[in-house]
């Protein structure tokens, strides 16, 4: 097989909001900047993004700061973000959605002109610049604009299947894989690579994902001795399509809610005031007259309890439904229709209205949805420097959904893309940076380039009689389904290990036949190595977890302790093992500290935000 070299000072692997952005910064360093994707340009996961930018500008709710999105962060995320990185993310998202319109970013308005933005769960105030409901299209879209202006290479339709070490075996030297189009190998040589590849929902059968989201990026870090943070946390959004079944799954945006949607019972019960934790007692109305004042604009009044946290949200559905309370097809209704006008809707929603009349054949300015949870977001990810977002493998670096740490327990809508943005741009002026102090480009030993190339011909070798990849891949996400979905416990935890090590070692039988052009049977063969890893690590981290926090839910241990709030579980891999050890969380420096003691005890006092 002939091998195509390509070389360049950095490359990033992902072209979502996270790897533009690293590519825009890295450039701006006057690095030689090659981003490669597996899909188009413009096609990544990020532009599926609907609701929003979480980002204190101010614009509607002249009280916020980042102070504020600090706390709500860390609130939202049970305490177990990493403080640095929540205090980062707060101060820097104004500036990087500002940069977005700087680039022609057309934004929503308010009357005086300003960046419009809109209500989101756990956000205390008017938070999340948007575009409607496409706000990733819009960021996807300016952000290529200034990518391709700046002159950055694209690699699309590669798949990056290995990462290279140097010859001392310490250092990141390269990328390599395939290209989709003909199958034929291709390495990536580069001085420093920034993992940008998203998260990994395909692990689930229920999932909101593009089929892009297998943890290529975690699985191969992984591999090469990076280590993994918080993997026990996967997001189940609350509000997943549920029927037709061929659209289970898909997400309907936190924005319906934000945008003044309830969510009732079968009953035609609005159940979210039932649920109401501890933790936000006092700063959520408690009757259904306080939430709709609260809706039309009156910020005496507290938030609705349908913007309370995902976490909440989504076991709150799954309890009614359990109960007997459920939607028809058991899940529960959103209602937009009964609560605002056709046109409101029609222009706050557009994408909504669309895909529930055309998948579903249902008009959502007259009738309520049906939604249930489903998989959406990895809080874990490649555990990274705060700062600089380096790995522990000199020379890599990752972020955007790839990356973990910021989002601690659970993440709050919106606080993605602001985190895409703001850890893009630092990975990339971080990796740009000490890219251009490097005279050459690291060596890499021939032997390892060609193991990587017979490796990629693997299923081929195979007989057909092998494990199908298709097939195996399913019974990966019966697997995790079934044994590491919201509700874990440590018998079905023990089994689901048992089994994804069993498909782990199955995975050696992968066949694929025909051609190497655009072959999906071949090209999962290796999506699937990669999820099995992250489903391993999510479910290691999950069983050592012995708590109930954030989005992670363990049945035989309801509550949160104490001292497992203190502690991130961390991943990593050796000779085929996963290791699981802890590290303790670094205390918030003394004025955030103080801060988060002082909104705690305001709110307990006050039961006002
Ligand atoms: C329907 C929906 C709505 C959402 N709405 C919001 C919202 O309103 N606000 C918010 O904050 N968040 C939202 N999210 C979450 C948010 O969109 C994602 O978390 C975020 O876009 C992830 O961006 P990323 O840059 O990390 O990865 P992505 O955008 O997924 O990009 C990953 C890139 O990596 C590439 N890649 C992956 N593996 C490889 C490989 N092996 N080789 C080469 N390339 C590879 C892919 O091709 C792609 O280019 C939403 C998610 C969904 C699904």
């Amino acid at each position: 097989m002939t091998l195509q070299i390509y070389e360049h000072d950095v490359i990033i692997v992902g072209a979502g909001g996270a790897g533009l952005s690293a590519a825009i910064s890295a450039a701006e360093q006057g690095a030689d900047v090659g981003v490669v994707c597996k899909s188009l340009l413009g096609k990544a996961h990020t532009v599926m993004a609907e609701g929003g930018i979480a980002a204190s500008l101010g614009n509607m709710a002249p009280d916020d700061d980042w102070r504020s999105h600090f706390l709500d962060t860390m609130k939202g995320g049970w305490g177990l973000n990493d403080p640095k990185m929540a205090e980062i993310h707060a101060l820097e998202s104004p500036e990087r959605v500002l940069d977005l319109e700087r680039w022609g970013a057309v934004f929503d308005r308010t009357t005086d002109g300003k960046i419009s933005q809109r209500n989101f769960g756990g956000h205390r105030y008017t938070r999340l610049a948007h575009v409607g409901d496409r706000t990733g299209l819009e960021l996807i879209r300016t952000l290529q604009d200034k990518a391709v202006s700046l002159g950055i290479q694209v690699y699309m339709e590669y798949t990056i299947t290995e990462l290279l070490k140097d010859s001392t075996g310490k250092k990141l030297a390269g990328a390599f894989g395939y290209w989709r189009v003909t199958g034929l190998p291709v390495l990536f040589r580069a001085k420093k690579i920034i993992l940008a590849t998203g998260g990994s929902g395909m692990a689930y059968h229920v999932n909101s994902s593009s089929w892009e989201y297998t943890g290529d990026g975690p699985a191969m870090a992984l591999r090469v001795g990076a280590e993994l943070v918080d993997m026990a946390f996967v997001q189940f959004h609350p509000t997943g399509m549920v029927w037709p079944l061929s659209v289970k799954g898909t997400l309907v945006t936190e924005g319906v809610r934000g945008e003044g949607g309830v969510l009732k019972n079968s009953d035609g019960e609005r159940f979210m005031f039932n649920y109401i934790p501890d933790a936000y007692v006092g700063s959520i109305a408690d009757t259904e007259e306080e939430a709709n004042r609260w809706a039309d604009g009156d910020s005496s009044a507290r938030p609705p309890p349908e913007l309370l946290t995902r976490d909440v949200v989504a076991r709150a559905i799954l309890n009614e439904a359990s109960e007997g309370r459920g939607s028809e097809h058991g899940g529960a209704y959103l209602d937009i229709a009964s609560q605002r006008p056709t046109e409101f809707i029609l222009q706050k929603l557009p994408a909504m209205y669309h895909q529930f009349k055309e998948l579903a054949g249902i008009d959502i300015t007259k009738e309520p949805m049906e939604v249930a949870p489903t998989c959406h977001y990895m809080m874990g990810g490649i555990r990274v420097d705060p700062e600089t977002q380096e790995t522990c493998v000199p020379g890599l670096y990752a972020s955007g959904e790839a990356a973990g740490g910021l989002h601690g327990a659970n993440r709050l809508g919106g606080n993605s893309l602001s985190d895409l943005l703001v850890f893009g741009n630092r990975a990339g002026i971080h990796a740009g940076q000490s890219a251009q102090k490097m005279k050459n480009f690291p060596k890499i030993p021939e032997e390892n380039i060609e193991s990587a190339i017979d490796h990629l011909s693997f299923p081929f070798k195979n007989k057909s009689s092998g494990e199908h990849p298709f097939r195996l891949r399913d019974e990966l996400q019966t697997i995790m389904e079934e044994y590491v979905g919201i509700k874990r416990d440590e018998e079905g935890l023990e089994k689901g290990i048992e089994e994804l090590q069993q498909l782990r070692s199955r995975t050696s039988n992968l066949f694929a036949t025909g051609s190497q052009s655009y072959n999906a049977g071949w090209q999962t063969c290796f999506d699937l190595i990669n999820l099995i890893d992250v489903s391993l690590a999510i479910a290691h981290s999950a069983l050592e977890r012995k708590e109930s926090r954030g989005a992670h839910t363990r049945i035989d241990f309801p509550t949160p302790s104490d001292p497992l709030g203190k502690v991130k579980f961390i991943v990593s891999l050796s000779s085929g093992k996963f290791n699981i050890s802890s590290v303790s969380i670094p205390t918030p420096r003394k004025e955030l500290l103080a801060m988060i003691k002082k909104d705690q005890t305001k709110q307990k006092s006050s039961g006002k935000k």
